[in-house]
């Protein structure tokens, strides 16, 4: 069900009695890897979908353009501000909220806006009582990588690449790719610009093997585990 694609009246009829819970993905443009631009976007939106009936949920306009910082020297990645994103979220969350949903779920598919995130949820829960859970989506999940790869994910690596191999596989250029491409971050170190596009933050993480099946069976996993704890959440929220 897509906000989108309704017209008002068609929501006014559906929204709070049918639906009373929006999901909105949030993202960014940034360089990953063999990946493509819009790796942030593209599988919060697929999330969403897949989520989205069992949850009985609108999904709402993406959000697609946020808090690029260490990859913006290469081609083709774009940034918004930390403060004036944290700024946008808290309003859109809080105008969706005026929209009488009682729930929002944030399926966010970048590392680099977590605190504004959380802080945008924060005020708008305080302004408007709305129910909202923000999920970084691979932050979840990440045992799932090492029972399936027999190692851990990375920025671009493991587990984003096969996120978006299982459901767009024409999208990722396997042919492009190289082991030497992962860069491990050596632990105490902020660089600008990041020295590579595909990040590991512990040993002999994120190299991509491009299996089809298991990349597949990964995002499935990820999503049911995903559903299951939003579906906890909101069980556990009724009887507040
Ligand atoms: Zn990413």
């Amino acid at each position: 069900m897509l906000w989108e694609e309704m017209n008002w009246a068609e929501f006014g009829e559906l929204v709070p009695d049918k639906y009373d819970t929006a999901i909105i993905p949030v993202g960014t443009i940034e360089a990953h890897g063999v990946s493509p631009l819009g790796t942030d976007n593209l599988i919060p939106m697929e999330i969403a979908v897949r989520i989205a009936g069992d949850l009985s949920a609108i999904i709402a306009p993406p959000v697609n353009h946020g808090v690029t910082s260490t990859l913006l020297a290469y081609p083709g990645s774009v940034t918004i501000g930390s403060e004036t994103f944290q700024q946008y979220m808290t309003e859109l969350f809080i105008s969706v909220a005026d929209c009488k949903f009682d729930k929002i779920v944030v399926i966010n598919g970048h590392g680099g806006q977590i605190e504004e995130l959380g802080k945008a949820a924060e005020r708008a829960w305080t302004a408007k009582r709305t129910k909202i859970i923000v999920v970084h989506w691979w932050m979840c999940c990440e045992d799932i990588v090492e029972e399936i790869y027999g190692r851990g994910g990375a920025h671009a690596g493991t587990d984003e690449n096969a996120a978006v191999q299982a459901f767009r596989p024409d999208l990722i250029k396997a042919d492009q790719y190289s082991d030497d491409m992962v860069y491990r971050k050596p632990d105490g170190f902020t660089t600008y610009p990041s020295p590579g596009t595909i990040l590991a933050y512990k040993d002999d993480a994120g190299y991509i093997d491009f299996d089809q099946s298991k990349a597949e069976i990964y995002f499935s996993e990820a999503v049911d585990r995903i559903k299951g704890h939003i579906l906890d959440i909101f069980k556990r929220w009724e009887t507040i």
